[in-house]
């Protein structure tokens, strides 16, 4: 059966410890990926490499000041285009560049047309080939690694798969390239806090994101329905052994919900991380349960600033995100009434707003 597939692979892998592309690597992706597109699998690619190539171009020495960087991208995300452009054309197969930022995934009208151009290119038969736009994009709407834009991606298509090759074989208990008694975790059901203290400690280095940044996308897909795998770029047939069921090395992430729709995937897009409103057990159960919207009674705490009209999270007592969604209240005024019943919270608010601090209708549960 055809899948949607987004495949991202890291600089660990498409470049050289000089900085020049790995050819020898980047071929023997195109090969699978052509393999995989010709039986029928949508494939839509996320790789970073751009800085790199732009570094060896300008035979610059490590260089980390943002303006150098983005300069270097803009050098090097044309090599890196002619080099996969060049070994797709091997297999007749056609590539299309895409460049983002958070912004595009941000503002709804970007983001349904960014997803109506990649549709149309998978229609064309063309391969998207993304990158984040270095040029444009400034810190607040950075995605501060190809994981976490990746993750996007596969909400945005709702994707079947996410796949993140990387230079280890998937998620450790520790760094396998430093201790060698650290065991692969072949499976995981959900992504709690003790998988993320585990995810600061393991990974690879060159990585910009590193383990954590692949578990933080992972958790992101999961939540969005779709089933993540990390596994090693360097395995050889690694993609079509995935999605053949074919028994081998990987960490599979499996989805922690249903999939949503796309207007729920944009909600998803929109999220301030790390910021929202810590609800009471009874406003768990309330959500969760029966459907309801979050009222200010079950509000019992704050994390982080936002304002009305903001897409926050929404945390259990123990810290696990239990859903998003746009509040209509800001944390300044939250702050004032969690936990107050509603026409209290009201007047508390000094104003008569929206008796929901998130309506149902604009919230996504997972
Ligand atoms: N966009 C960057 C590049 O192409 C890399 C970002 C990342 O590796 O996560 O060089």
């Amino acid at each position: 059966m055809s899948q949607t597939l987004v495949i991202k692979v890291g600089s660990a892998l498409v470049t050289k410890e000089d900085n020049t592309l790995n050819t020898n690597f980047i071929g023997s992706f195109v090969e699978q990926i052509a393999a995989l597109k010709k039986s029928g699998h949508k494939i839509i690619i996320v790789t970073s490499g751009a800085v790199a190539s732009g570094r060896s171009e300008m035979k610059l020495e490590r260089e980390d000041n943002i303006p150098y960087k983005q300069a270097l991208a803009a050098i090097g995300q044309g090599i890196l285009m002619n080099t996969y452009r060049d070994f797709f054309k091997k297999h007749e197969i056609v590539t299309a560049q895409v460049l983002l930022t958070n912004l595009d995934f941000k503002n709804r009208e970007s983001f349904i047309t960014t997803r109506n151009t990649l549709e149309l290119l998978t229609r064309f038969n063309a391969i998207p080939i993304i990158n984040e736009n270095d040029v444009t994009a400034y810190a607040e709407i950075k995605f501060g690694d190809n994981d976490n834009l990746a993750s996007k991606v596969a909400a945005m298509v709702d994707a079947d798969k996410l796949i993140i090759l990387t230079s280890v074989k998937g998620f450790y208990t520790d760094d396998p390239t430093k201790n060698p008694s650290a065991e692969l975790i072949r499976e995981l059901s959900v992504i709690d806090g003790s998988v993320k203290k585990l995810a600061k400690g393991a990974g690879s280095k060159k990585s910009l994101g590193g383990m954590s940044g692949k578990i933080k996308a992972a958790e992101f897909a999961s939540n969005s329905g779709i089933t993540t795998y990390i596994a090693s770029g360097n395995d050889e047939n690694i993609i079509s052994n995935i999605i053949g069921g074919v028994a081998c090395d990987f960490t599979v992430i499996h989805p922690m919900t249903e999939k949503h729709t796309s207007k729920q995937n944009w909600f998803k897009s929109q999220v301030k991380a790390g910021c929202g409103i810590i609800i009471d057990d009874g406003a768990v159960k309330a959500l969760k349960e029966r459907g309801k919207s979050l009222l200010p009674v079950g509000v019992s705490g704050i994390k982080g600033k936002f304002e009305r009209g903001d897409f926050v999270e929404i945390y259990a007592q123990n810290g696990d995100i239990i859903a998003i969604g746009e509040t209509n209240y800001s944390s300044l005024d939250l702050e004032k009434f969690k936990g107050c019943k509603n026409g209290e919270a009201c007047y508390l608010a000094g104003a008569i707003l929206d008796e929901e601090v998130v309506h149902r209708d604009n919230m996504v549960i997972f």
